[in-house]
């Protein structure tokens, strides 16, 4: 890579090559956009691929792997006590990154996309610099600002990746060994608590809040908690951490008034928006309250060239959402009539049992005083839960009384994940009730769950 001055002009500059920029570039190069994408990081991806979404799952599909051999036993199948190599563990886990990025790359070239590696910020609402990259300066008709978060830091507990870990960090699996303090109430902290204590570790989970993840239905919460709670060493909730040290050997804390010694502590305090370093002074792009940059639903930022897409637009901070957003961003720069208004982001929470949900939830319903009706259904009668050992989940709809349109769905229990895509498409879709009820679901699979629960509307 040559490093020095050289500007070269194109009609769109990403800054960000995580999903929502990666995203938005392709959807901008089809379009017949000139377009270039700057990333600090070697390859495209983002905190997603890199640090996030990718290593997380697979993380959690071994945890699952080491679960499942667990509970075999029940089936008829002694698969004994499970030996984990934690090298092999980081490597496979580590091959997952590498050939999924390598995957962006001939997508970036086949849509003829130009990468710079580098730290971009704004000379102004015209040019972007870059000053360790191959293009030092970027002249932009348009620019899509798609630069993501980074963990916000406990006030005691600076990060330090060795005895105070980020979550990206703790995916890296610096040691497994020990006990580990896992702080948060978020997905994070759930699915890494679950990770860690599969992997050996003792887990405790401290979560500020009296309910972990506050935004879902506690109902669908409760067994998830409850099924933690028998795999770790214990959770404590509304709890309020106080003279938390960190040590040469780990992290002391006080918590309820009484000293607790750990190894290491994974902090999961939500996100903060990556902006700084863009020098947003140079442009009109203004922040709101808490740092985030507010778009509208064009995805158009106060300044007139430039919008921004992705987790550094504030919540659901989420991938989905960043790669629609993404490509929003690209279709509106392109002059498509088109806005950034989904019914329903689908939120999946990968812990045993998984939570996901999608459109309204109860929660919400009740707090904006949105008239509803709910029905629930526990997996108890569902022959393929029941053939796996799996019956510890439920189906929640959330609809209107009068219209019955489908306005929300939750579950919780295993595959849920693969579950919640069909239930985002009916809110999409605007089906009612009956329209679940009337569609032909093939047997025996945990998706006719969804059926079933909108059939019991009617025949209560
Ligand atoms: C542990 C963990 C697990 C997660 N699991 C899930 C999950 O299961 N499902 C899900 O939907 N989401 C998950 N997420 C969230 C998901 O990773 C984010 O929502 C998603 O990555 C946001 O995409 P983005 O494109 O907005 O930003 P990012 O993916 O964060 O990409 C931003 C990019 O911008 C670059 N950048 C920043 N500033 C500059 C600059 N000035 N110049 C050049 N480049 C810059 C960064 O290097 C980065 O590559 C997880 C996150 C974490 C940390």
């Amino acid at each position: 890579m040559v490093v020095g001055e050289f500007t070269q002009e194109t009609d769109l500059v990403v800054i960000g090559g995580g999903p929502a920029g990666y995203a938005a570039a392709f959807r901008a190069a089809e379009l017949g956009h000139k377009t270039f994408v700057v990333d600090a990081r070697d390859g495209l991806g983002g905190t997603c691929l890199h640090a996030g979404c990718i290593g997380s799952k697979t993380l959690v599909h071994i945890a699952d792997t080491i679960d499942s051999a667990r509970r075999a036993a029940d089936l008829g199948v002694q698969l004994g006590s499970p030996r984990i190599d934690l090298d092999q563990v980081r490597a496979w886990t580590q091959g997952t990154i590498e050939r999924l990025a390598q995957g962006l790359e001939g997508l970036c070239r086949k849509h003829g996309v130009q990468r710079v590696r580098g730290m971009a910020h704004f000379a102004d609402s015209r040019h972007v610099d870059i000053p360790q990259g191959e293009v030092s300066r970027l002249k932009f008709k348009r620019a899509i600002i798609a630069t993501g978060c980074r963990s916000r830091a406990h006030g005691d507990l600076p990060f330090d990746g060795l005895r105070v870990l980020t979550p990206a960090q703790a995916l890296e699996l610096p040691d497994v060994s020990g006990d580990v303090l896992v702080l948060g109430h978020d997905y994070m902290a759930l699915e890494l608590a679950g990770v860690y204590g599969a992997l050996g570790s003792r887990v405790t989970l401290i979560g500020q809040n009296e309910q972990l993840l506050p935004q879902a239905d506690a109902d669908l919460v409760r067994p998830v908690v409850r099924a933690l709670e028998q795999r770790i060493e214990g959770v404590h909730l509304a709890a309020s951490v106080t003279d938390a040290t960190v040590t040469d050997t780990g992290v002391e804390i006080s918590l309820d008034g009484s000293t607790r010694r750990f190894d290491r502590a994974i902090v999961c305090q939500g996100l903060e928006a990556c902006t700084e370093s863009l020098q947003l002074q140079h442009t009109k792009v203004a922040l709101d309250k808490d740092g985030f940059i507010p778009v509208d639903e064009r995805t158009r930022t106060t300044d007139q060239r430039i919008h921004a897409a992705g987790d550094v637009t504030g919540d659901p901070l989420l991938a989905d959402r960043a790669l629609h957003q993404g490509r929003i961003a690209a279709e509106v720069i392109a002059g498509l009539d088109v806005i950034d208004d989904p019914r329903a982001v689908p939120v999946v929470v990968f812990t045993d049992p998984q939570i996901a949900w999608c459109g309204l939830t109860e929660t919400a319903a009740k707090l904006e005083g949105t008239a509803h009706a709910v029905a629930r259904l526990p997996w108890g009668a569902s022959g393929r839960a029941a053939g796996m050992g799996r019956t510890d989940g439920v189906t929640k709809m959330i609809y209107d009384p009068d219209s019955k349109l489908v306005l929300g769905i939750g579950l919780t229990g295993a595959h849920a994940s693969e579950m919640i895509g069909q239930c985002a498409l009916a809110i999409e879709m605007g089906a009612v009730t009956d329209d679940l009820a009337a569609t032909v679901h093939p047997h025996p699979t945990m998706c006719e769950l969804l059926a079933d629960v909108a059939r019991s509307i009617d025949s209560r």
